[in-house]
């Protein structure tokens, strides 16, 4: 099952990345102008093709494709998809749109971070041709029809392009990496703290101001629909503060990003109630140690 109703007229699509379900998700807001955010790693497009055919929507029915950020994982699938969906717009944060049309340097930082092997399974994205991209800053509206409206809201800190949407007539957040990982079936919380560009600061700052905007679910695309959504802001402001301490004090001894990752493993491990966490949650506490560590290599 690629697609999971949400509410009346929401859907989240299980982009299957590297084919583990309930890791990635993506979200489509279903009126007349459908309209998807997220699309999941370039590797994943024919999941998200499917979950579409699921919904009921043909991909030349899409009319925006909202990657919230340019990480691979969100915006990964987005050229190739635009090849199936002559009819859709893309928007994105202005500060994110050059890496979307010309994804070389993130291509390369990203083979950084993951090592060629990873990246091979990931996906290089597609370039997308500038005169299908709109630029949006600090927040912006947009009319989807039939009522239905969302508000696109910078929030920076995961990445400094990010942007979370809102749909205004429910008032449930889209939040994307604003908050951690949630999976479900697993107790934990995992910060979201990616190289290179992870500020602390500027991410607990967007916590306080989407809260301001009061919404009543978070729909998270690590992964899934949350009602909690307090104890979502709570941790993941209580974690990311205690994080960048923890790794700090790892840093100062400059313990190995492998060490580094095994003790902030046993952390989540505590939390979860388990003894092995499953090799996708390995991957997301090696990712954000090594945003932290990078953070810390930059500023300290
Ligand atoms: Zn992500």
């Amino acid at each position: 099952m690629y697609v999971t109703k949400v509410s009346d007229r929401v859907y989240m699509l299980d982009t299957y990345a590297l084919g583990e379900p309930r890791t990635v998700g993506a979200y489509l807001v279903k009126g007349p102008k459908p309209t998807l955010v997220d699309c999941g790693y370039a590797t994943s497009f024919e999941s998200v093709l499917k979950g579409l055919a699921e919904a009921g929507v043909m991909p030349s029915d899409v009319r925006y494709l909202i990657p919230t950020h340019v990480h691979l994982d969100h915006a990964g699938a987005a050229g190739r998809l635009l090849r199936e969906m002559p009819n859709a717009e893309v928007i994105a944060h202005e500060r994110g749109v050059p890496h979307l049309i010309d994804p070389t340097r993130l291509i390369e930082s990203s083979t950084k971070v993951f090592g060629e092997a990873i990246m091979g399974l990931y996906g290089a994205p597609e370039p997308i041709p500038s005169e299908r991209i709109t630029p949006v800053g600090e927040e912006s509206h947009l009319d989807l029809g039939d009522g239905l409206g969302i508000t696109m809201m910078h929030t920076p800190g995961h990445a400094p392009h990010q942007i979370s949407v809102l749909l205004d007539e429910t008032k449930a957040m889209l939040t994307a990496d604003a908050v951690g990982i949630v999976y479900p079936g697993m107790k934990a919380l995992i910060p979201t703290t990616p190289p290179p560009s992870f500020n602390p600061a500027e991410l607990v700052a967007t916590i306080k101001s989407i809260r301001q905007a009061k919404p009543t679910e978070l729909l998270v695309p690590h992964f899934g629909a949350r009602d909690d959504v307090d104890w979502v802001f709570d941790r993941t402001t209580e974690l990311v503060q205690r994080w960048v301490e923890q790794v700090k004090a790892l840093w100062k001894r400059k313990m190995s990003l492998d060490d580094a990752t095994a003790e902030m493993e046993k952390e989540v491990s505590k939390d979860a109630g388990t003894h092995e966490l499953p090799i996708y949650a390995q991957i997301s506490v090696r990712t954000s140690v090594m945003g932290i560590m990078h953070y810390l290599d930059k500023n300290f």
